[in-house]
């Protein structure tokens, strides 16, 4: 394969082989825009190299051919000694991981070809500011030193300086530190810094390789869910100089806020600086805005670009930026992140101004985003007077985050696995960060703008975070944060922090539910004039994509509770009612009673006594459901889960026993605990071998609901009811148990003289029943896929046991890149589904098919179901707005 592209042979289409910054490179280059010329190594150099262990052979000398084109262009050799042409070898992979890899700038320094850099410039300090940052940069990444050693002597120069500024440090000061960096290369990685460009690059190029698989690019990628085996490619660009003197420096920018959406000048420039140095905080940079006093020509074009830009991509765009004394270089373009909310303001504003229609902008949203936005936040108005605001930062990542203060990492991620809300605080943050901002409930940093790591990361992972709040001085080291008026925040105290606002509390502010949950619960009206932007930009992308969508979307409702919000939010139906609910609380008397029952009259008379309660909980239900499908679940669980604990019983009858006592009730049911104690409880006796083994239970369960119904019909209601069989593995267990009911159903028929009509269903959650489903389907009327029991019996694991065991093992090792419980996995457990509802339609064309696990409220999971054309999902109440976005999205 050809291993090496020039800027101008790709395109922004090219992201699987040039990496998302390669092909924006390329598409910049072929736009015309003002790009310093480089080449692009492609990720199948990197998956080469990262499987073999070896760059492939062609590598170098195609490398070379491209390097000689560059130096061609550029009127000069790389790191020549008297005028060097520098390059910077970035990484960039096909998703945008910011600041997960490696990039080294000015390579093609050396003791020589900085002189020479110094005499082209005709400024001293400037060449050996350069060189400096090469060693540092080049240590870090491709030598594996501490950055710290690097930092240490840099603030040991400033302060023997007196100084606070890089920028103080003068020509001399910095060919000293390059003396003593070089000494620290030797020192820390017992070889001297190489002096050979060509070496330099290419171990640049190496590390950057090896970078896609550093622990936090691991950790990044689960949490983001990026396939392992992608690599990166490498960037190979001319420098230009941003530190060269006042007249330059550098900047990023977006084309619209990635936090509200609004368009306008959003961005950062810092004068005399380098790559980083804006998203480092390391000096205060200035608002975009400013760019205009300073360098008018220079901003007048970059507006042009940028919107030229948004024009092309049709989106947002996130920019990096240089100029060297006074010409403008674009250096990184890609469609940028945002939040939640400016997703959707944006999706609808381009539909506004021509550029895409509703079906696109209904796919530039995901589910994700929308249940971001149904987060509670603050309370604006009342609560905050209450507490003490400490300090206003940017609003970085917006919505609500109250927690304990924990200064680092490891804190956040041990506290958090308590159980407690933190939120992590720092100066700012770095990439080995990382794991305590997943933890962490919120982020607050004293440093960094809105480009800043913190405020990047944490609005790629949707997370709460302030910025740069300035007033608050964190000492990490003592675990303290100070804030004026001598009050100080130790670690455990507990801060709220507004991503909204960018204000910090003392102590804790309550939340309110979201605008976007008040939308849903109809209580806001996005016609009214006076409507949020973003309620009308929500309710434009649902409308669009109810409309869209084939498949309903049901709700998991137990209560009439749940019902009748699942109904607010859209639900077209409940999808799944768990019965075992109803056996608990103050009836788990009569359930305890009913197993320890010894004689059938025993157990006729407790289940005549659950009836009642039974039936009223079904009218309540289909009151709320009136008209819509209603899918009831006959008892699934093993009955000895509704009886005591049996070591704890075996112990009160001990005590007892030794204190001479003898305890009726207590004996008998721990005999009935032995009796029906199971090794294995998930595989023993539940669901449809309950019904089989215990045919009382099921019929009163069906009595209950067909009552219920008979009652309803009275009243004037519509009941839709579906009566659905668990854990049915052969069609003949599932007929044995159908029978009972369609006697039942007879009996209440002629005992209410009212005529009813149902379905009897079952659930497909055994593998057998999947590949059996020709068969079950003449028995039974509708399938619903339980995709929880039937992820855990395709697998064999058990949820409840694995997912602490060695679930984490296997999401570091990779061998899953997210947890089968949490989306669907598609090529086995989905197997299942494909050939269970091609069986089930093909001996009874139109059976309805739906699913009923927690699946069917993630993403990805419901554009699965939408290709194997399952009639409905049905999930939890809350995540059905999330349901019907993505049944919408997966049609466009
Ligand atoms: P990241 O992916 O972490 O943003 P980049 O590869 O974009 O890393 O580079 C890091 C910094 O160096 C950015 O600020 C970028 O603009 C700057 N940079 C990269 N290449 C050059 C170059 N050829 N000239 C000047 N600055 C550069
Ligand atoms: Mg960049
Ligand atoms: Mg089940």
């Amino acid at each position: 394969p050809k291993y090496v592209y020039d800027f101008a042979e790709g395109s922004k289409d090219m992201k699987d082989l040039l990496g998302g910054k390669g092909a924006n490179l390329a598409e910049m280059t072929n736009l015309g825009l003002p790009v310093p010329p480089g080449f692009t190594i492609t990720t199948e150099a990197c998956q080469a190299y990262l499987k073999s262990g070896r760059e492939p052979a062609e590598l170098s000398a195609e490398v070379s051919e491209h390097l000689a084109a560059l130096e061609a262009k550029m009127g000069k050799k790389l790191g020549q000694s008297d005028d060097p042409l520098l390059v910077s070898v970035r990484s960039g992979a096909k998703f945008s991981m910011p600041g997960m890899m490696e990039t080294v700038l000015n390579i093609g320094l050396n003791d020589q070809s900085v002189r020479g850099l110094a005499a082209q410039a005709g400024n001293e300090r400037f060449a050996f500011d350069s060189y400096r940052r090469l060693i540092q940069m080049f240590g870090k990444t491709v030598l594996g030193i501490s950055g710290e050693r690097f930092e240490d002597a840099l603030e040991a120069a400033k302060d023997a300086k007196g100084a606070t500024n890089d920028l103080d440090l003068d020509a001399e000061d910095l060919r000293a530190l390059v003396e003593t960096f070089k000494q620290v290369v030797v020192d820390q990685a017992g070889r001297p810094f190489p002096q050979e460009p060509r070496e330099q690059m290419d171990l640049a190029v190496r590390a950057v390789f090896e970078s896609w698989n550093t622990d936090r690019a691991v950790i990044y990628r689960r949490q983001e869910r990026i396939p392992a085996d992608l690599g990166t490619a490498v960037n190979i660009v001319a420098m230009v100089f941003g530190n060269l003197d006042m007249e330059s420096g550098t900047g990023v920018a977006f084309t619209r806020d990635p936090a509200s959406g609004s368009q306008g000048i959003y961005g950062d420039y810092l004068q005399n600086a380098q790559g980083e140095d804006v998203v480092a905080g390391i000096r205060n940079t200035v608002p975009l805005a400013d760019l205009e006093q300073i360098d008018k020509r220079s901003y007048g074009e970059l507006l042009q670009i940028m919107q030229t830009l948004e024009e092309h991509y049709l989106d947002l765009c996130d920019i990096e930026f240089t100029i060297e004394r006074g010409k403008l270089w674009m250096l990184q373009t890609r469609v940028g992140k945002r939040t939640a909310a400016a997703a959707f303001r944006i999706a609808t504003q381009l539909v506004d101004q021509g550029l895409i229609d509703m079906d696109e902008a209904v796919n530039r949203v995901t589910g994700a985003q929308l249940a971001q936005l149904m987060f509670p936040r603050f309370d604006a108005q009342s609560a905050k007077s209450d507490v003490k605001r400490i300090g206003t930062g940017m609003n970085a990542s917006p919505g609500a985050a109250v927690g304990k203060v924990v200064f680092d990492s490891y804190t956040a991620v041990k506290w958090s696995r308590s159980g407690e809300s933190v939120i992590l605080v720092r100066r700012e943050t770095n990439p080995d960060d990382l794991n305590g901002m997943i933890a962490a409930a919120g982020i607050l940093t004293s440093r960094g703008g809105k480009t800043s790591h913190a405020a990047v990361v944490a609005r790629g992972m949707g997370k709460t975070c302030v910025c740069g709040a300035e007033s608050l001085d964190v000492n990490t080291k003592q675990r303290i944060m100070r804030a004026p008026h001598g009050i100080e925040v130790h670690e455990g105290d507990v801060i709220s922090i507004d991503g909204t606002s960018g204000e910090v509390f003392l102590g804790e502010v309550p939340v309110v539910a979201s605008p976007i949950v008040r939308y849903f619960e109809g209580e806001l009206d996005p016609e009214a004039d006076d409507a949020d932007d973003l309620v009308k930009a929500v309710d434009r992308i649902m409308k669009h994509a109810d409309g869209r969508r084939r498949m309903s979307v049901r709700a998991n409702a137990d209560t009439a509770e749940d019902a009748a919000r699942a109904r607010r939010f859209g639900a077209q139906g409940i999808g799944l009612c768990r019965t075992e609910h109803m056996f608990l609380g103050e009836r788990r008397q009569l359930v305890e009673q009913l197993i320890l029952a010894d004689t059938d009259e025993e157990q006729e008379r407790e289940l005549a006594e659950l009836l009642p309660l039974q039936r009223a909980d079904f009218v309540e239900l289909l009151e709320q459901m009136d008209g819509l499908p209603v899918t009831i679940r006959l008892l699934d669980p093993p009955l000895h889960e509704f009886l005591p604990d049996i070591t704890e019983l075996s112990v009160r009858v001990a005590v007892a026993e030794a204190r001479g006592e003898k305890r009726e009730g207590d004996l008998r049911m721990l005999q009935a605990v032995h009796r029906l104690h199971e090794q294995n409880p998930m595989l023993g006796l539940r669901g449809v071998r309950l019904g089989v083994v215990i045919p009382g239970l099921f019929e009163m369960q069906s009595r209950a609901i067909l009552e219920a119904a008979a009652e309803r019909i009275k009243a004037g209601g519509v009941p839709r009811v579906e009566i659905m069989v668990p854990l049915v593995a052969n069609v003949q267990e599932f007929e044995t148990v159908k029978q009972d009911i369609i006697q039942v159903a007879r009996d209440v028929r002629s005992e209410t003289g009212v005529h009813l009509e149902f379905l009897v269903g079952t659930m497909i959650e055994l593998p057998r029943a999947a590949l059996t489903a020709d068969q079950i389907a003449e028995a039974a009327e509708f399938f619903s896929f339980g995709t929880n029991d039937l992820t855990q019996t395709t697998w064999g694991f058990s949820r409840d046991d694995v997912e602490a065991a060695f679930f984490s093992a296997y999401l570091e090792k990779g061998i899953f890149g997210v947890s089968p419980f949490e989306s669907l996995d598609v090529e086995g457990v989905g197997e299942l589904v494909r050939i269970a509802a091609e069986k089930g339609r093909s001996h009874r064309p139109g059976l309805k098919l739906g699913i009923c696990g927690e699946h069917g409220g993630d993403p990805d999971s419901v554009h699965f179901f939408e290709r194997v054309g399952l009639d409905y999902v049905s999930c939890s109440p809350f995540r059905v707005p999330v349901a019907r976005l993505e049944a919408g999205r997966s049609m466009t």
